[in-house]
C-alpha cells in the first residue's frame, strides 16, 4: 500500500519539526526566520515557554467542558480579561474555533437582532472560507469559484484603496468619498436599508493586500450605520491583538464597532476564536442557534490568558509599533531601488505595525503576481519565510511574532534585499 499524504497546497517545501521565537526548524536543524507566524497566529512567537506552560497545566486538569452545559475556570477568567482590552460596551462575548466560524457567528448575530436578510461587505476583503464567510469574501476569486451558489443577501461595496485608485487619477481623500458615495448607490439601490443587517469590514484589507483603511472611511461607516439601524462588524481576525501596533486596528480610525470578530493572535496557536457585542445585542442571538462542540476549549483558553499576560508583560502592542516602523523604512528603502517600470518594479509599500506588504508591478503598472512568487520562493531559499497575497498573489506580505527583536527585523530585511 502506499503512504498517504496530507492534502496540501504548500507553498515552500520546508518540513518544520520545531518553532521557538521567531524561528522555525526542519528536521536538519536548519533555522527559518518565519515572517509568517503561522498566517498572524502565533504573535507571542512560537512556543512561548508561558503559553506552552499555561497549556501543560491545563491540558493536566481539564482539556474539554462544553459550555453550553457547563462553564469551566479558563472561560470564565478569559471573558473578564478580555473586559481590559475590549472598547467599553462590547462587554458580551462568545467563543468558537476559527476565524471563519467567528465571522459566520456574527452575521448570525446580525440578522437575528435586526430582522434582516442582507449584509454589505467590501471589495477585497477577506472572512474565510465556510459558505457565508466565502459569500462575503472578493479578495481573490479563488476563494468564492467553483461551489456556488453561495449564500444569497451579499452586496459589494468598493474599500477605499489609494494605490489602486491612483491610476484613476484618485488621492485618498477622493477615492473614501467615493467609496462611501458608492455605499449609498447600493443602500438605494441594490439593499435597501431595512434589508440591511449590517456592514462587514477588515481595518486593513488582510488577503486582499495589506490596504489600510482610514478614519473618514470608518466615521462614514459609523455614520451611515447609525442612521439607519445597520449593524457595525468589524473583522479583526488578522488584525487584533496588537497585530498593527494598537491593541485593535480599529483602533488607529476610531472605529467604533458594535461587533468585533477575533481570532489568530488571541491563543498563539490554539483555535480559538471569538465575537464580542454589546450584551443586548447578543442577547437577541436565538437560543442554540450560536456554538459548536468545541468552541471555548478550556486548553486554548488557557493559553489565550497566557497571551494576554505576555502581550501586556512583554509590551507586545508597543513592539509592533516600533519593529513595525523600522521594518516599513527598511522596505521603502528596498522599494526605492526599484522604481516601476523597470525589474522587478515594486509600486507600493503598505500596511500598518508588523502587517507589511511589498506590491509588485509589471512595467506597465498592472499587478505582478510572477515576481512576487520568485521573490517569496528566493526568500525562503535564503531561511526567510513569507506570504503573498493581493487578487493575483501579487503583494508579498511579512507578518513576523510580535516578539521580534530589532536585531532579527535587520536580519529579515537582509534577506529582503538579497532576494527582491
Ligand atoms: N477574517 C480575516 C480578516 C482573516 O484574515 C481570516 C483568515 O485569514 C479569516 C477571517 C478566516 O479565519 P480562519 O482561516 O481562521 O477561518
Amino acid at each position: 500500500m502506499s503512504a498517504l499524504s496530507p492534502v496540501l497546497q504548500q507553498a515552500t517545501p520546508v518540513l518544520a519539526v520545531r518553532g521557538e521565537g521567531v524561528h522555525l526548524y526542519d528536521e536538519s536543524g536548519r533555522a527559518y526566520l518565519d515572517f509568517t507566524a503561522g498566517i498572524g497566529v502565533t504573535s507571542t512567537g512560537h512556543c512561548h515557554p508561558r503559553v506552552v506552560a499555561a497549556a501543560r497545566e491545563q491540558t493536566g486538569k481539564l482539556i474539554h467542558g462544553q459550555y453550553t452545559t457547563v462553564m469551566h475556570q479558563p472561560l470564565r477568567t478569559l471573558s473578564e480579561r478580555l473586559g481590559e482590552v475590549l472598547p467599553s460596551g462590547l462587554d458580551s462575548l462568545f467563543f468558537v474555533n476559527s476565524g471563519s466560524e467567528a465571522v459566520e457567528a456574527a452575521m448570525r448575530l446580525a440578522k437575528q437582532a435586526t430582522g434582516r436578510p442582507n449584509i454589505v461587505a467590501f471589495h477585497g476583503g477577506f472572512h474565510g472560507r465556510t459558505m457565508a464567510a466565502a459569500s462575503m469574501t472578493t479578495s481573490a476569486t479563488k476563494f468564492r469559484s467553483g461551489y456556488g451558489p453561495l449564500m444569497p443577501g451579499v452586496a459589494l461595496a468598493p474599500f477605499p484603496d489609494p494605490f489602486h485608485y491612483a491610476r484613476y487619477g484618485m488621492d485618498e481623500e477622493t477615492v473614501t468619498r467615493f467609496a462611501l458615495s458608492e455605499l449609498d448607490r447600493v443602500l438605494a439601490t441594490v439593499t435597501a436599508p431595512r434589508d440591511t443587517a449590517a456592514f462587514i469590514v477588515e481595518p486593513v484589507l488582510g488577503e486582499g493586500g495589506y490596504v489600510p483603511a482610514n478614519t473618514a472611511f470608518l466615521r462614514g461607516l459609523r455614520e451611515r450605520a447609525d442612521r439607519h439601524g445597520i449593524l457595525l462588524i468589524i473583522d479583526e481576525v488578522q488584525t487584533g491583538f496588537g497585530r498593527t501596533g494598537r491593541f485593535w486596528g480599529h483602533d488607529h480610525f476610531a472605529g467604533d464597532p458594535d461587533i468585533i470578530v477575533t481570532a489568530k493572535g488571541l491563543a498563539s496557536g490554539f483555535p480559538l476564536s471569538a465575537i464580542a457585542a454589546p450584551r443586548e445585542l447578543m442577547a437577541k442571538a436565538w437560543p442554540g442557534s450560536q456554538g459548536g462542540t468545541y468552541g471555548g476549549n478550556a486548553v486554548a483558553c488557557a493559553a489565550a490568558l497566557a497571551t494576554l499576560d505576555v502581550i501586556q508583560e512583554e509590551k507586545l502592542v508597543r513592539n509592533a509599533a516600533e519593529r513595525g516602523a523600522q521594518l516599513f523604512a527598511g522596505l521603502r528603502e528596498v522599494a526605492a531601488a526599484r522604481p516601476v517600470g523597470g525589474q522587478g518594479g515594486i509600486g507600493d509599500v503598505r500596511g500598518l505595525g508588523l502587517m507589511a506588504g511589498t506590491e509588485f508591478v509589471t512595467a506597465d503598472g498592472e499587478p505582478d503576481g510572477a515576481t512576487a512568487s520568485r521573490v517569496h520562493a528566493a526568500a525562503a531559499e535564503r531561511g526567510l519565510l513569507l506570504l503573498t497575497c493581493g487578487t493575483q498573489g501579487q503583494v508579498v506580505r511579512m507578518i513576523p511574532p510580535l516578539v521580534i527583536t530589532a536585531d532579527q527585523v535587520d536580519e529579515g530585511l537582509a534577506l529582503w534585499k538579497e532576494s527582491v
